[in-house]
């Protein structure tokens, strides 16, 4: 069987002589194992849609255990994330995540979407990083059926306290009343809990430009890397602590 669909190249291995195992995440398909035969030579017309982070239609043959890619078109090389290491290095954070994060063959179009958008920014010269990668980490979480309740205590529905907790495990915010029901919930400011509520509502192009502090966007990374843990307990944030120290 054949099938045509957009998708962005996650991983990229050597495989044999001239071979390349891939990883994509497709439109149509979602995250997939792909071989791309003979792709490593010199003259193959797969090689410019291949490389990690490439934007490129697929014509892909379905296999037994793996798809074949039978055509591919680069659409976006997302060159200018190549020659900058802070930039390349928050893309392979993104990567990363996606891939732990995703299941094979199973397709999210949201966040399909809301990674190709991602990357488009990363891209462009005059954007504030910070922002643009906790909107990704709280709008992926939303993705991926874990939407936190920012709006009031999740124990209790108040809307009222002297001060917010945020429970990974409970998925939302605690009142005061309520700290009892997750003793590991981290304590979470009232500025905190409105940033987090603007990037999970907003449009991720529209938090481009937003300056937040170093202090701010620290304390939201916290709770957010807590939330990504509990929940997918696959990722380790390695490529995010080394984009940061770049
Ligand atoms: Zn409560």
């Amino acid at each position: 069987m054949l099938i045509t669909t957009e998708g962005f190249i996650l991983k990229n291995r050597k495989f044999g002589e001239t071979d390349s195992i891939l990883t994509i995440f497709t439109r149509k398909a979602g995250k997939i194992t792909a071989i791309a035969k003979g792709a490593r030579r010199p003259k193959s017309n797969l090689l410019a849609g291949i490389q990690p982070f490439c934007y490129s239609e697929f014509v892909l043959y379905k296999g037994k255990n793996m798809y074949t890619v039978s055509q591919c078109e680069a659409k976006e090389i997302f060159y200018p994330l190549r020659e900058d290491l802070k930039r390349l290095s928050y893309a392979s954070y993104l990567v990363e995540l996606v891939e732990a994060v995703t299941t094979e063959g199973q397709t999210n179009h949201r966040l399909f979407n809301l990674f190709g958008k991602t990357l488009f920014l990363l891209k462009k010269s005059d954007i504030e990083i910070n922002p643009i990668v906790r909107a990704f980490e709280i709008k992926l979480m939303n993705y991926l059926g874990y939407k936190p309740q920012l709006m009031s205590c999740v124990n209790c529905d108040s809307k009222e306290t002297t001060a917010w907790k945020f429970s990974a495990t409970e998925g939302g915010l605690l009142c005061s009343s309520c700290y009892s029901a997750d003793l590991f919930a981290m304590k979470i400011s009232n500025t905190a809990v409105k940033l987090a509520i603007f990037l999970l509502m907003k449009d991720i192009t529209e938090v481009q430009k937003l300056k937040i502090s170093d202090h701010l966007n620290e304390e939201l990374k916290k709770i957010l890397k807590q939330y990504i843990l509990t929940h997918t307990n696959k990722y380790d944030f390695k490529s995010l602590e080394v984009a940061e120290k770049l």
